[in-house]
C-alpha cells in the first residue's frame, strides 16, 4: 500500500485550473499539472482499503460506481507514492488503453467510491491517472509495439470513437488487421469533434491515432460506411465487423419557430468549431459564431457546458442555459449514500467562466421553452419560456406542470439545442439488417456484443445510447475480445 497513514497525514489537493478570464482567451487545456513531488503525496492518500470499490465498476441505481474499466487503481496509486512511474504506465496500460484521454475528461464515478470519500475528501485517482500517462509520453516509454505475428483475419471497425479506437487497439494487439472507417476528416468521434479543446487537446488525441497507425491499424477517413463504401462490401471484404458508429441522431424542440435562422443544434456548433480551429485556427469562418449574439443554451447537460464555453470564447454578449429540471443538491441525498456516484450539483468549466465574465451562474432551472420568435427576414431574436414545478402525475410519475404567470421573453440570436441523442443513425443498421432495442439502439446484449448478424459485433454509444468515453473504451475492449474469440475459436484478450 502507499503509505500507511498517508491519508491523515495528508489532505486532498489538485492542480489549480487556469483561472476563468485567462483561459477564455484561448482555446488550450485549462487544467494545469503538478509537480512530480505533488502527485507523488496525492498518492500516498491511497489506503489500498480491503475491498476497492474505486475499481469495481458496478452499476448501482442506474450509475456507474467505481472505474467501468476496472482500473487497478491502488495498485497505481502505490506506484506513483513510490516514484515508480514506468511501473505505474504499465499497470495502467493494461486495462485502459488512453488514459490520457479518461485522465482528462473523465467524471470519475471511481473518486465517488473511494473509501477516503466516506468521511474526508477522496483521493485524487483521475489527476493521478493523467500524470502517469502524461509523464510516461514525456519520458518517451509509450511507443509503438506491433504485434509479431499476423493472424491473416481482417477486422472493419466502423467509426473511430473511443470505443471504434479501443477494439481496434485490441483486435491489432492480437494480429487481426484492422481498417478503422470514419466518415469525418480526422479520426477520434466525439473524442475529435464533440469535447472540445480546451478540455482535451486535439493533438494529445491525434498523439494515439499516430501510434496506433505505426502499430499497424489502418484508418480510412472521409469514408461513410453504406454511403462511400458499401455495406455489401463490407460483408465480403472483412472476416469480421465491429459496430461502433455512435449515438449521433439528436432529439429536437419542435415548437413554433423552430426553422428560424439561428436555432442549431449543439453538435453543428461544436464540430463545425473543432473543425475551423483546426483547419485555420478560426479564420476560415466555416464555423457557427456566438460574437456579440445573446445565446441560449437550451439542456443542462455537459454537451451544454461545453456550449457555454465554446460561445464565451467567441465573445457572446450573454449566454444562459436551460434546465427543464431542479437544481441536484450539494451534497448527497440519504437516497444516494457512498459508494454510488453522487448525484450533487457541479459548476463545470464553462459555468465558471460564464460567472467569472457576466458575474452570474448562466444556469436557469425549471423552466421550458414555449416558442421561437424571428424577424420580418427569418432571423431568430426572441426566446418566449414559462416555468414549471415538478408534480406528481395519476401515475404517481414526476412530470413539469407549467407555472401561470411566470411567462418570460429572452432577447437572442443563436440557441443550441443540447437536449441528449435519441440513438444510432438508420442507414447502415437497416442495411447490415441489424436488430435495434426498444431504445432504437443496437440490439446486442452487454458482455456478448454479437448482433443478429453473424460475424458482426457492435460497441459504444451505437450499443448503449449516449454515455462516457470510459464506457466505450470499456465496451470496445470487450467486443474486441468477443469478436476475436469468433475469429480464432478462443481469445487470450482481457
Ligand atoms: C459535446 C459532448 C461532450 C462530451 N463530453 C464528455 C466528457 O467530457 N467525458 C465523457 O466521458 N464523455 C463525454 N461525452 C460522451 C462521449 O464523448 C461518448 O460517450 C463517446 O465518445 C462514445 O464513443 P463511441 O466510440 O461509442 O462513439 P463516438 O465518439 O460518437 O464515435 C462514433 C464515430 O462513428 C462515426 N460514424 C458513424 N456512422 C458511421 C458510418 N456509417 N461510417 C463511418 N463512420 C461512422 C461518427 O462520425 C463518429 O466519429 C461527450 C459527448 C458530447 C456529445
Ligand atoms: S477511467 Fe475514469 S473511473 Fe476509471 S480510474 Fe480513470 S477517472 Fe477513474
Amino acid at each position: 500500500m502507499a503509505k500507511p497513514t498517508g491519508f491523515m497525514e495528508y489532505k486532498r489537493e489538485l492542480p489549480p485550473d487556469r483561472p476563468p478570464v485567462e483561459r477564455i482567451k484561448d482555446w488550450d487545456e485549462f487544467h494545469e499539472h503538478f509537480t512530480e513531488e505533488k502527485n507523488m503525496t496525492q498518492g500516498a492518500r491511497c489506503m489500498d482499503c480491503g475491498i476497492p470499490f474505486c475499481h469495481m465498476g458496478l452499476l448501482i441505481n442506474g450509475m456507474a460506481s467505481g472505474c467501468p474499466i476496472n482500473n487497478l487503481i491502488p495498485e497505481w496509486n502505490d506506484l506513483v507514492y513510490r516514484g515508480l512511474w514506468k511501473e505505474a504506465i504499465n499497470r495502467l496500460h493494461r486495462t485502459n488503453n488512453f488514459p490520457e484521454f479518461t485522465g482528462r475528461v473523465c467524471p470519475a464515478p471511481c473518486e465517488g467510491s473511494c473509501t477516503v470519500g466516506i468521511n474526508d475528501p477522496p483521493v485524487t485517482i483521475k489527476n493521478n491517472e493523467c500524470s502517469i500517462i502524461d509523464k510516461a509520453f514525456e519520458e518517451g516509454w509509450v511507443v509503438p509495439e506491433p504485434p509479431l505475428t499476423r493472424t491473416g483475419k481482417k477486422v472493419a471497425v466502423v467509426g473511430s470513437g473511443p470505443s471504434g479506437l479501443a477494439a481496434a487497439a485490441q483486435l491489432n494487439k492480437v494480429g487481426h488487421w484492422v481498417t478503422v472507417f470514419e466518415r469525418a476528416d480526422r479520426i477520434g468521434g466525439l473524442l475529435m469533434y464533440g469535447i472540445p479543446n480546451m478540455k482535451l487537446d486535439k493533438n494529445i488525441v491525434q498523439r494515439r491515432v499516430d501510434l496506433l497507425a505505426a502499430e499497424g491499424v489502418k484508418f480510412k477517413t472521409n469514408t461513410e460506411v453504406g454511403k462511400d463504401y458499401s455495406a455489401e462490401k463490407l460483408l465480403k471484404e472483412f472476416d469480421a465487423v465491429v459496430l461502433c458508429g455512435g449515438a449521433t441522431k439528436p432529439r429536437d424542440l419542435p415548437v413554433e419557430g423552430r426553422n428560424l435562422k439561428g436555432i442549431n443544434f449543439a453538435m453543428s456548433y461544436l464540430h463545425a468549431n473543432t473543425k475551423s480551429l483546426l483547419d485555420s485556427n478560426l479564420r476560415n469562418d466555416n464555423f457557427i459564431s456566438a460574437k456579440g449574439k445573446d445565446v441560449i443554451v437550451i439542456g443542462g447537460g455537459d454537451t451544454g457546458n461545453d456550449c457555454v464555453g465554446t460561445s464565451i470564447r467567441h465573445g457572446c454578449k450573454s449566454v444562459v442555459q436551460f434546465e427543464i429540471l431542479p437544481p441536484k443538491p450539494d451534497a448527497r441525498r440519504s437516497n444516494n449514500p457512498w459508494p454510488q456516484w453522487p448525484d450533487i450539483k457541479k459548476t463545470d468549466y464553462g459555468q465558471e467562466e460564464a460567472i467569472a465574465v457576466f458575474g452570474n451562474d448562466p444556469r436557469e432551472y425549471c423552466i421550458s421553452t414555449k416558442k421561437f420568435v424571428g424577424d420580418e427576414n427569418g432571423n431568430l431574436k426572441e426566446v418566449h419560456t414559462i416555468n414549471v414545478e415538478w408534480k406528481k402525475d395519476a401515475n404517481g410519475r414526476f412530470s413539469p406542470v407549467e407555472v401561470p404567470g411566470t411567462e418570460k421573453v429572452w432577447p437572442a440570436q443563436l440557441v443550441l439545442i443540447c437536449m441528449g441523442f435519441l440513438g444510432p443513425e438508420d442507414s447502415l443498421l437497416s442495411q447490415l439488417n441489424v436488430d435495434r432495442d426498444q431504445r432504437s439502439n443496437v440490439k446486442s446484449d452487454y458482455g456478448r456484443f454479437t448482433t443478429n448478424v453473424k460475424g458482426i459485433f457492435a460497441a459504444g454509444d451505437m450499443r448503449r445510447g449516449q454515455s462516457l468515453v470510459v464506457w466505450a473504451i470499456n465496451e470496445g475492449r470487450a467486443a474486441a475480445r468477443e469478436c476475436d474469440r469468433y475469429l480464432m475459436g478462443y481469445t487470450d484478450l482481457p
